[in-house]
């Protein structure tokens, strides 16, 4: 995810505002950034006024430069310069911006665990700053203060966490209701990512369908929710689905999963909808058969959703091409083991650094959701090819994840977590929504409208 921040980050006159207006921006820069509400779900990057912006506009109205803000979490065995790299951070800037934060003690780079929340601040692929949620309610923050130096500052505030339930029926989208109840953009994005692996979010989730989330919620000593964080339970039941997950990490390998009550994981070889799923709703575009969604006309899955929508890596691979292709327009192929290959769309661009020969992970982002060549509107076409043959994603049965059953002794760990967080739905007052009739479900209105 990214974002597109004005900010006057002219950097002579930043050093010419002398140290006091510095810090002072400083500081709002960075409530700025811990208050700000995770913007994953926007379609397209957006123009956020920042405090430091209105404060300097009085006396520079000069050319502000655009500030790319990157989120993203330290993955397994990943080390903090292996994620700046990742992010196409310049090396040299990484490197101080890494050692202001470790001369004044604030972090040890052997003991970053993976998760931890990272974010950057670019100015025309110059480093600016980099924030570290190291633990709830302790930010961690180094800003370019002149030249090439880098000012290290630690941010605490006393939060208490507890955990939020919500229950609701969905009536329009995943992302709307589930906004609505008080979730996060993050958390919604997170639910749906947790059923992106075996879920058509287009064909699959029908008004009526009843969904559950249990979140962190941080809280300051005034009571106030400073930020939601992460998602231990994920619950759809409807027509198609009927499925609830919980989170919980692997002690071997310390990796974060969501598991069925049984302890099999949510994460599959390749993603049903490779999409950010949490804004597609069933009546928003065209929809063919109610289950299958797959064109026999040009071999694959449309999903129609708002331009700039991101779209994933499918699963872990190659790009084998990222370029301008015909009526597909932009468009995107990897190559996964065992002979799959996965292929995107009419997207209206590519995701950070891709290109042919990059390797990508599950769930980056490759591109954007728009309607380049031979399309009407804008949509993801993703087709799925196995051993050369396009095949019919949304049917296509791939072995499950990992079965925590396999290892009794995770396996007892894990049922002590899932039982603690049914516990805390339990000591939740909010009605259980019944369960809607299976008949009254709508079915597939049949207004198939070729866009591809
Ligand atoms: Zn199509």
């Amino acid at each position: 995810m990214e974002h597109v921040i004005r900010t006057l980050s002219d950097r002579s006159r930043f050093a010419q505002a002398g140290m006091f207006v510095a810090t002072f921006v400083f500081i709002l820069f960075v409530i700025g950034a811990f208050s700000g509400e995770t913007e994953a779900a926007e379609s397209e990057p957006e123009v956020i006024p920042t405090l430091a912006t209105v404060l300097f506009e009085a006396e520079d109205y000069g050319h502000p430069r655009p500030m790319v803000r990157q989120d993203t979490t330290l993955q397994p065995r990943e080390t903090l310069s292996g994620l700046m790299s990742r992010l196409d951070i310049p090396a040299g800037d990484a490197h101080r911006a890494m050692m202001s934060l470790i001369d004044a003690g604030y972090i040890d780079t052997r003991r970053l665990r993976p998760g931890l929340a990272v974010s950057t601040f670019t100015d025309e692929a110059e480093l600016t700053a980099l924030a570290i949620d190291i633990e709830p309610g302790r930010r961690l923050l180094t800003k370019r203060v002149d030249g090439s130096s880098f000012l290290p500052v630690e941010i605490k505030s006393k939060l208490s966490v507890r955990q939020e339930v919500i229950r609701g029926t969905i009536t329009n989208s995943l992302y709307r209701d589930g906004r609505e109840l008080g979730a996060g953009d993050q958390q919604v994005v997170d639910f749906a990512q947790v059923f992106a692996y075996d879920v058509d979010f287009q064909r699959e989730l029908y008004p009526g369908d009843e969904f559950e989330l249990v979140y962190d919620v941080m809280v300051d000593e005034r009571g106030e929710v400073i930020r939601r964080g992460d998602v231990h339970y994920a619950a759809l039941r409807g027509g198609a689905v009927d499925k609830a997950f919980y989170r919980f990490t692997t002690g071997d390998d310390n990796v974060t999963d969501y598991f069925q009550f049984n302890g099999e994981s949510a994460t599959r070889f390749l993603m049903k909808t490779p999409i950010n799923g949490a804004r597609l709703s069933s009546s928003f575009g065209p929809r063919r058969h109610p289950i299958s969604g797959y064109n026999r006309m040009h071999k694959g899955t449309d999903f129609a959703a708002p331009t700039g929508t991101p779209v994933y890596a499918a699963g872990h691979g190659t790009v084998e091409r990222a370029s301008r292709n015909g009526g597909y327009g932009n468009y995107v192929r990897i190559r996964h083991a065992n002979g799959y290959k996965t292929a995107y769309a009419h997207l209206s661009r590519y995701g950070p650094g891709i290109r042919s020969g990059k390797r990508v992970r599950q769930g980056d982002i490759i591109g954007y959701v728009g309607s380049t060549g031979a399309s009407t509107g804008p949509h993801l076409h993703y087709e799925v090819h196995v051993n050369g043959r396009a095949v019919n994603a949304m049917t296509l049965k791939l072995p499950t994840g990992r079965k925590l059953e396999m290892a009794p002794e995770m396996f007892a760990e894990f049922q002590v977590r899932r039982d603690e967080i049914d516990a805390a739905r339990a000591l939740s007052d909010l009605p259980e929504p019944a369960l809607m009739a299976a008949n009254d479900l709508p079915t597939a209105n049949g207004n198939a409208v070729e866009n591809h």
